[in-house]
């Protein structure tokens, strides 16, 4: 990666996103959600699986237990058993379930409008609460960093950082705030039509004249 400026990576992110946002005018979050509570709990869901398959298990998921008063006093196998197909199932239920409780106890039920109150919940760390604050709760906090944000900062040449937090809080001072939330949507759209993980489809790219990692 050639080393930039602070004012020539500024430069070059904000193309990034002018191009990304002019190619995806349509992007938005991929999770189905109804309230703050369906998409915490989808997204909660969406770890390590796809948007299609959390989609098609949260139908049957809140039909059952609408909110968090009834997930709270759902049985875990209960919860388990219709959640089995997202993977890591057993783990995720018993987030789902810690979460609603304390919901329940802490909240009223009602799922908080803060990183602070958001990531001391079972299931909720930093990337989750970012996906709520911003989705749910018009808030721009921070970026949703996850695998193809993460991966797309790099070939970007944004950061040349590995883990989520790092990588964030080098995005963070490359983008207006009020466009935190739907740079995430931007790339994440990027990173699921075009900049796959194994194969880049550099020639098709958008930003193949000024991306460092292009490789026709
Ligand atoms: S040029 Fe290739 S590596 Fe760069 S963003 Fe496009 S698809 Fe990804």
């Amino acid at each position: 990666m050639r080393r930039r400026t602070r004012a020539q990576l500024a430069a070059h992110a904000a193309e990034i996103q002018r191009r990304l946002a002019a190619e995806y005018p349509d992007a938005h979050c991929e999770l189905t959600y109804r309230n703050p509570f369906e998409l915490a709990v989808a997204t909660i869901l969406s770890a390590q699986c796809t948007d299609k398959r959390v989609n098609a298990v949260t139908p049957d998921l809140f039909a059952r237990w609408p909110d968090a008063e009834a997930l709270a006093a759902a049985p875990l196998e209960e919860i388990e058993s219709v959640i089995r197909s997202t993977g890591f199932f057993r783990n995720k239920a018993r987030s789902l379930q810690g979460l609603a409780r304390q919901l329940v106890a802490e909240h009223g039920g009602e799922v908080p409008r803060t990183m602070e109150a958001l990531t001391v919940l079972p299931g909720i760390g930093r990337k989750t609460a970012n996906v709520v604050l911003g989705n749910a709760f018009g808030i721009n906090d921070g970026i949703v960093v996850d695998t193809h944000v993460a991966r797309l900062a790099r070939r970007f040449g944004l950061t040349r950082a590995t883990a989520p937090v790092p990588i964030e809080r080098a995005l963070l001072p490359l983008f207006p705030r009020e466009s935190w939330t739907q740079l995430s949507h931007l790339m994440i759209w990027h990173g699921r039509r075009t900049c796959d993980a194994r194969k880049p489809r550099c020639t098709q790219c958008v930003l193949a004249d000024i991306c460092p990692s292009y490789a026709p």
